[in-house]
């Protein structure tokens, strides 16, 4: 069995998060370059001429990209044949914190989410999701998600009766809806299937794939273009000033469900799509 100490995931994880709030990876930065050259309307156009200087200034002064720099979410798949020495939820926390007071970005986490919201002052707790998986292998991916987006999201227990072309519907009015709120352009996750809750995990999950990968089912990745279509027609636009480039991206992740339940989940991330994978 392979032996990792806890305390090792403390450097990696701590480096991914200040990367992935300094760095645009080159995929995210060709989709933005390639929007900012179709885009058809003056204002969006501006906006994205805005959106990638600001991100080669970030990169080059190692400065946040955005003053929202995220709460931490982590996905962890652990192999079954590894053994992880130490507290790992610490380990990320102290992660967490040392990135953010280090890297001097903004500590967004409040302890009480309803009565008296103050602030942890560390950005921590981090969101982890744990996965167990065959093998040896110790998989983390770390996201940096920002509230404009995330607060534009939802799950809908659609019934089976709504079909593709109700799912369609419900997607795109959505993201309608939500308008210049997530900052647009935006990358959509969808989670189709399994239960409420499984729903809106498929669909963070789907955000952490990168750009333009297409879901291996063809049905799916069909579905995945098609929406990006559609909700590139709405109009709303870079930051909702009106054009054809509201979303980069559609993915779709889906799991078996009930034969009464349709579930949707819709989850929004912004243009600063970040998110970093990392192999131990
Ligand atoms: S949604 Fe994204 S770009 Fe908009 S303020 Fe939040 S983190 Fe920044």
């Amino acid at each position: 069995m392979r032996k990792i100490k806890a305390s090792e995931l403390i450097g990696p994880v701590k480096q991914a998060l200040q990367e992935i709030n300094f760095d645009t990876p080159a995929e995210t930065m060709e989709s933005l370059r390639r929007a900012w050259k179709t885009e058809v309307s003056e204002a969006g156009r501006g906006v994205l001429e805005d959106i990638v200087k600001n991100r080669e200034i970030a990169a080059k002064k190692r400065l946040a990209m955005c003053q929202d720099t995220g709460m931490a979410v982590i996905f962890v798949e652990l192999g079954q044949e590894v053994h992880i020495e130490g507290p790992i939820e610490e380990a990320l926390n102290e992660a967490v914190r040392q990135a953010y007071e280090e890297g001097y970005l903004r500590k967004s986490v409040v302890a009480d989410p309803l009565f008296d919201r103050k602030n942890t002052r560390d950005n921590t707790p981090a969101i982890v999701h744990f996965r167990l998986v065959p093998g040896e292998q110790l998989k983390l991916i770390v996201a940096a998600k920002g509230a404009g987006s995330e607060n534009m999201s939802t799950v809908k227990m659609l019934t089976p009766a709504a079909g593709v072309a109700g799912l369609k519907r419900a997607v795109v009015e959505f993201v309608e809806q939500a308008g210049p709120n997530p900052c647009p352009p935006i990358v959509v996750g969808l989670g189709i299937g399994g239960d409420l809750e499984l729903a809106a995990l498929l669909a963070k999950r789907a955000l952490m794939r990168k750009m333009g990968q297409r879901n291996p089912d063809p049905r799916y990745a069909k579905l995945e273009e098609e929406l990006l279509e559609a909700i590139n027609r709405t109009g709303v636009g870079p930051q909702g000033l009106g054009g054809i480039n509201t979303a980069m991206d559609v993915r779709i992740e889906y799991f078996p469900t009930h034969i009464a339940e349709l579930p949707l989940a819709i989850n929004i991330d912004c243009h600063l799509h970040r998110h970093k994978e990392i192999v131990i």
